[in-house]
């Protein structure tokens, strides 16, 4: 999952329109970056989707803090069973940090999705990010599943060779600089599954090892 800063209030122009309004809907989509709040993937066809589900409360349809950018699959995996989740444009909560993510090894294996805050807003949410990214339970959600696999594995393929690039002793000091700045950009909430990134580097001690030296330097 990865953070947005969505403006409290509506944006002044837009006061008035209903959520499916074009300019409310390419608004939304700038702030969560083109990216389902849930999966992370780029939509092509995006939906608005309501945090808390509108069947339960009608005052929340065109209430903007309830508008988030999903994708079909998510949405319909969501529908009204998933509640009381983190709030992504909720500035008191990284939720990058609450659920951590791991891209599977075999087309058979399956994202791990682990709750690290042990609340239950994270558990609630940890959950429903394992149907997500893992639920094959019909012919559709399996074509979803394969593609989806695809996709993060092509990604974590770049991230590779960017995280090979920095640690080489065959790199130039240049080269290390990019290719750790190229991680860090893939870390950032702009680039598609963010997360699973973050994560990655989270974990490696030679690239966390760099990082600093290199901030040092610039600081020294
Ligand atoms: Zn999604």
């Amino acid at each position: 999952m990865f953070n947005v800063k969505r403006p409290q209030e509506l944006p002044e122009q837009l006061k008035g329109k209903k959520y499916g309004h074009p300019e409310v809907v390419n608004e939304i989509n700038k702030i969560f970056y083109r990216k389902c709040y849930l999966c992370e993937q780029l939509i092509a066809s995006p939906e608005v989707e309501h945090f808390e589900p509108q069947a339960k409360n009608k005052n929340l349809i065109h209430t903007w803090t309830n508008l988030f950018l999903g994708c079909s699959h998510c949405n319909k995996i969501k529908s009204t069973k998933h509640t009381n989740l983190l709030d992504c444009s909720d500035t008191n909560t990284d939720v990058q940090q609450a659920i951590r993510l791991e891209p599977p090894n075999t087309l058979k294996g399956k994202v791990k999705v682990v709750d690290m805050l042990n609340c239950d807003k994270s558990n609630n949410t940890a959950k429903l990010l394992e149907d997500c990214y893992n639920l094959k339970d019909t012919g559709v959600r399996q074509i979803h599943n394969e593609n989806m696999l695809d996709d993060i594995w092509d990604k974590f393929a770049i991230y590779m060779e960017h995280r090979n690039k920095a640690v080489s002793q065959r790199s130039t000091p240049n080269e290390r600089k990019d290719a750790l700045a190229a991680i860090l950009e893939m870390a950032d909430p702009n680039y598609e599954y963010s997360a699973f990134w973050y994560w990655q580097l989270q974990d490696d001690r030679k690239l966390l090892d760099l990082k600093k030296r290199l901030e040092d330097e610039v600081v020294g």
